[in-house]
């Protein structure tokens, strides 16, 4: 399989590693938002979120919750960001699932998405349209 963060778990490719434990590593990511990026991912393979077995992902939430704390006292941050590009459609380029913990400066220029209206009733008809999809799982 052709896959960049799977060369860089298996040491093929070079990474400024952070955290490792069993089941995820941490590495800087390549081109960051700010400096302290840090990617996050499951060592096996795994396309996205929905693919990622339950309790690999509480495992990557965890790692998540104790190096970041770190990663921001590292670089002199005190917010973040967490992301999680999910499918093409939504920016994911590399496709084994990844969190980007992106440490946070005042006036850092990093631009967050923008928020738009609900037309009249589209709430509700939306509501009630996820609420089917739940009622099948
Ligand atoms: P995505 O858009 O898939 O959520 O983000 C992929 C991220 O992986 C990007 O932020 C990109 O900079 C990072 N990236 C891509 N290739 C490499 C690489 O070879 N090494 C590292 N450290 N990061 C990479
Ligand atoms: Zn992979």
């Amino acid at each position: 399989m052709d896959c960049i963060f799977c060369k860089i778990i298996a040491g093929d490719i070079p990474a400024y590693e952070v955290y490792e434990d069993e089941n995820v590593l941490a590495f800087l990511d390549i081109n960051p938002v700010n400096p302290g990026h840090t990617l996050v991912v499951p060592k096996q393979h795994h396309a996205t979120l929905v693919d990622l077995p339950t309790d690999l992902a509480c495992k990557i939430m965890e790692t998540i919750k104790k190096i970041t704390p770190a990663i921001l006292a590292g670089v002199g941050a005190d917010s973040f960001n967490l992301g999680l590009n999910n499918g093409k459609t939504a920016g994911q380029v590399v496709d084994h699932v990844h969190f980007h913990i992106m440490p946070r400066f005042a006036d850092d220029g990093h631009v967050l998405w923008k928020g738009r209206d609900y037309q009249e009733g589209q709430a509700q008809q939306v509501l009630e349209k996820i609420k089917q999809s739940l009622s099948d799982i």
